[in-house]
């Protein structure tokens, strides 16, 4: 059998080559006007408004800064391409609107800071391919494009299968849409501007300062942590799918709301640049229409493939056991990469909601922002400048995302045991659409 691993394999974002988890463990201060749990891009960035503003600010990570999803996702920067196609029956016309333009905004606000500050991170204006896993989504990609066009102006075209092969070397798809509004960062060097701009205004970030519980009301708050105490006047809650990894009272509120989903994503060994541009001619940003979607794109310097894809049903799958399943799925979009070996898996946790809503909202008095639904590279630093200014202003509503109703479940207390059983139903009604195609190739 084909040897799937590299010999210099690992278990950690490739992302993390280029910028390695810098440690930040200086002695904690004992109080700040505001302290922020959490250290990824909504963290900091709301760390940076509040400091840039005068006010003392310290963010506290339960590991090193940026152990979270910051520094393990995709890369992709987009507003808007996430936004459900049923979001106007579910609520009202004013919200959809605001909801629409928060995410626009997000993706002008992240690309404008790149510009302004002239960040290093990679960045490219790559647009977006969509693929459709069967004939029928590529119909349903049509009123995707309507809808893009129409809220957005944004600049979309379909593209009939007969001539996807411009877009992706490959024949599994039955075409797609392009768009133009859509590029690509290298996160982890995102996440350290994010986090060198917040030091420079003043703020500081420490890790291995896991908050274990929040006491006491506005004005006079105490952040109970495994290296003591800090008593803030306000605290912002910025763990999004973390809130309850590392504890369980930390945030009750949160970890009854944000479910947690384990992504999984490889990054190939480098590629002869002849494949690699010709398996993504146009080094688009790449996703698909399944259910359990494909996500793919190339490394910035266009040598590697960065594929995610979901292993099994369960949530509980280590790398090593991931990664020749998820070489598979790789192999079924390009038959040409069976040769070519993995040289880093790794895994991430993206924050979905019942609703499928991202949520900005107080609970106790404590702020937060949660469940960007795996689309949080633009929102998430964007939700964190707007907390930022709530603690300035005041302001009750802010964005599209502010004061709506946080939806749980009885039957949900932060484990989400029902994953298989929606995976399971995912995967047959994806693999039902590939069927009704003629591929058969589920
Ligand atoms: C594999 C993967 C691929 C993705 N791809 C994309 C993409 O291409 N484009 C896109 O837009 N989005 C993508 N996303 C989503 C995006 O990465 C996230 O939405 C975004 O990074 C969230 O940022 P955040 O700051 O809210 O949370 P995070 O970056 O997750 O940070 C939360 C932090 O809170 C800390 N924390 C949690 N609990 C505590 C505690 N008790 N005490 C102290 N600290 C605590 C954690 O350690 C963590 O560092 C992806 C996500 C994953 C996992």
């Amino acid at each position: 059998m084909h040897q799937v691993f590299h010999p210099d394999w690992q278990a950690r974002p490739f992302w993390w080559d280029a910028v390695p988890p810098r440690p930040a463990d200086d002695p904690l201060p004992s109080q700040a006007d505001v302290v922020i749990v959490g250290s990824g891009f909504c963290g900091l960035s709301a760390a940076r408004t509040l400091a840039a503003a005068g006010r003392s600010v310290a963010v506290l990570d339960a590991r090193d800064p940026g152990y979270g999803a910051s520094t393990r996702n995709h890369g992709m920067l987009s507003g808007g391409l996430k936004i459900a196609p049923d979001l106007d029956r579910r609520v009202t016309p004013q919200r959809a609107a605001a909801i629409r333009r928060t995410s626009f905004e997000s993706f002008a606000f992240t690309k404008d800071l790149i510009r302004t500050e002239a960040l290093q991170v990679d960045y490219a204006h790559t647009g977006r391919f969509i693929a459709a896993h069967s004939r029928s989504w590529y119909e349903r990609l049509k009123q995707r494009r309507d809808d893009l066009v129409r809220h957005f102006g944004y600049h979309v075209r379909m593209v009939p299968r007969a001539e996807q092969r411009r877009e992706i070397g490959s024949d599994l798809y039955h075409g797609g849409i392009v768009i133009e509004e859509s590029g690509s960062v290298h996160p982890a060097k995102l996440h350290r501007a994010l986090w060198d701009l917040a030091q420079a205004a003043g703020a500081r970030v420490f890790g291995n300062a896991e908050v274990q519980a929040i006491t006491g009301s506005e004005g006079a708050f105490t952040v109970c942590t495994v290296r003591g105490e800090v008593r803030a006047g306000r605290v912002i809650i910025a763990a999004n799918a973390y809130a309850g990894r590392f504890n369980r009272t930390m945030s009750p509120y949160l970890r009854r709301r944000v479910i947690p989903v384990t992504a999984y994503l490889i990054a190939t060994e480098e590629l002869p640049a002849d494949l690699a541009r010709t398996l993504m001619p146009t080094d688009r940003m790449g996703t698909d229409t399944q259910r359990w979607l494909y996500a793919f794109r190339l490394s910035p310097d266009g040598r590697r493939i960065i594929f995610n894809g979901r292993p099994r049903l369960r949530d509980d799958v280590d790398e090593r056991t991931a990664t020749p399943l998820i070489h598979r799925h790789m192999c079924k979009v390009w038959p040409a990469l069976q040769d070519y070996r993995v040289t880093h898996s790794w895994k991430g946790l993206v924050g979905f909601t019942f609703d499928r809503l991202p949520h900005v909202g107080v609970d106790d008095g404590v702020l937060h922002a949660a469940g960007c639904q795996g689309n949080g590279v633009a929102l998430m630093s964007y939700l964190g400048h707007q907390m930022g200014l709530k603690v300035l202003t005041g302001a009750q509503q802010q964005c599209g995302h502010d004061g709506l109703p946080f939806p749980t479940s009885r039957a949900y207390s932060g484990t989400p045991w029902f994953l298989p059983i929606v995976g399971a139903y995912y995967r047959s009604r994806d693999a039902v659409d590939r069927l009704l195609s003629g591929r058969g190739t589920a």
